[in-house]
């Protein structure tokens, strides 16, 4: 087990607080950034905090066990979101219907996961979570690895806000986004 995840367990504590720079994926600071330029793959957007502003390209060169699990699939391909299996992981909207409702009768929660204000919210989120299944298996702890930039932009675009508001990135939540 990842030894920092223990150290905030048992506390609800995030993996690492909302100002911090630290970058699960990379497993470094990746200092501030504000604008397009760490880009490598052409498809990464800019997003609201330098954690979520990570190319898919940036694992290619780093050495995190996180990053050798999302360059298994990034193969040869210029984008991570060119890979067929990832595509067919986000296009599959009704097996990630299904993801959400599982997901939300196993928490046992009675919340209505559909909200009408933003009716692909919950496909978003399962996609979000079975992307993540896909890279790292089970993470456990509310333990979280950012997606790439372009990825979450190309899970957006599949499946909009139709307001085009998302809240970005939020440690150890899996809320919106
Ligand atoms: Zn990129
Ligand atoms: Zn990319």
């Amino acid at each position: 087990m990842d030894p920092r995840a223990f150290a905030y367990f048992p506390t609800t504590q995030p993996v690492a607080s909302k100002k911090s720079n630290y970058c699960v994926l990379l497993d470094k600071d990746v200092g501030e950034r504000s604008s397009i330029e760490y880009c490598k793959c052409g498809k990464c957007v800019i997003q609201p905090t330098s954690v979520e502003n990570i190319c898919c390209k940036e694992t290619l060169e780093n050495n995190s066990k996180y990053s050798k699990n999302v360059c298994e699939l990034l193969g040869d391909h210029r984008c991570i979101c060119d890979s067929a299996i990832v595509r067919d992981y986000v296009y599959r909207k009704q097996e990630l219907e299904l993801w959400s409702m599982f997901d939300n009768w196993k928490s046992r929660s009675d919340k209505q996961i559909v909200s009408s204000l933003d009716p692909h919210r919950h496909i978003r989120f399962a996609a979000y979570q079975k992307l993540t299944f896909l890279f790292h298996g089970v993470l456990g702890m509310k333990k979280r690895v950012e997606l790439p930039s372009c990825l979450v932009d190309f899970i957006r675009k599949q499946y909009p806000n139709p307001d085009g508001v998302y809240i970005g990135f939020k440690n150890a939540e899996w809320t919106d986004e």
